[in-house]
């Protein structure tokens, strides 16, 4: 398997004086066609390591340290964004509210958030913004404009939005976070579709009970390092869920989720 991420070491400053060490000497191998979740607190730097993994930020420059990716250390942001689709729900306030959900899909073609008078569109490109909307079920609502849709509606347009490259890994960040009950229901459900279709997710969650069963390996990160990394079973333990948390909880298991109480 071809690695998708590969961190020695890695520190990562925030902030606009970068007062803020996000990541703390993090080392991590991801593969290209292993789907893995990322668990961890409010702050523990899971954003910061997806920032990473787009290529948006680099780690503090140091002896022994080094950010690849796709075996590279220098990389094309251009190419980077047809290999790794990043969801980020921040990114729903970027369209304007009478922008057609279909061109919110179709605009990631020219790198824009939204359609201008101009910009033209092969049909190839069509129909594969067509196959995103598929893929997430959301085919009725593409003529909708993107700022009448309920929130779930919008999280899976993004999603379809990433999705229309075809890049080999997508990359989400707490996709069902401000989700009612049945939109996160409904979102999971997508999402695991992809998964048995054999589509890479990185998956970044505070909620253990949201991992999939087909997503097989999970990574904590605690205040900005990798608390624990491996199979699923052996990392989401009651021990290292109250030790992540800093409460105490404890785990039962379901035909291959694992729902947590405290
Ligand atoms: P998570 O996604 O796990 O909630 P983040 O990666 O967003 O964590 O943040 C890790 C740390 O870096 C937190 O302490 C956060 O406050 C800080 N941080 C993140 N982004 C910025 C920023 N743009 N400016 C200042 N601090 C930031
Ligand atoms: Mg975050």
């Amino acid at each position: 398997m071809e690695k998708l991420l590969e961190l020695t070491g890695a520190r990562v400053w925030r902030g606009d004086d970068a007062s803020v060490e996000a990541l703390r000497g993090v080392t991590l191998s991801l593969h290209e066609g292993e789907s893995v979740a990322i668990l961890g607190p409010n702050g523990s730097g899971k954003s910061t390591l997806l920032a990473l993994l787009a290529g948006a930020l680099r780690i503090e420059a140091a002896d022994g340290a080094g950010c690849r990716l796709f075996g590279e250390e220098l990389w094309d942001i251009e190419s980077l964004r047809h290999r790794i689709g990043l969801v980020m729900p921040e990114e729903v306030s970027r369209f304007g509210p009478d922008e057609s959900a279909f061109h919110v899909v179709l605009s990631v073609f020219r790198g824009a958030y939204g359609v201008v008078p101009g910009m033209r569109f092969s049909m190839a490109e069509r129909k594969a913004a067509s196959r995103a909307v598929d893929a997430m079920g959301v085919e009725a609502m593409v003529e909708r404009p993107f700022g009448c849709l309920s929130s779930g509606e919008k999280r899976r347009f993004l999603i379809a939005r990433a999705m229309a490259h075809d890049p080999g890994v997508l990359v989400l960040d707490e996709p069902t976070t401000a989700l009612d009950f049945a939109a996160a229901a409904g979102l999971q459900r997508v999402l695991r579709r992809l998964l048995k279709r054999g589509r890479t997710l990185i998956w970044v969650t505070h909620h253990p009970g949201e991992i999939p069963p087909e997503i097989g390996r999970v990574v904590m990160l605690k205040e900005g390092r990798v608390f624990a990394d491996g199979p699923k079973r052996d990392v989401l333990t009651d021990r290292r869920l109250s030790r992540l948390f800093g409460l105490h909880l404890k785990a039962t298991w379901s035909d291959g989720w694992c729902e947590v109480r405290a």
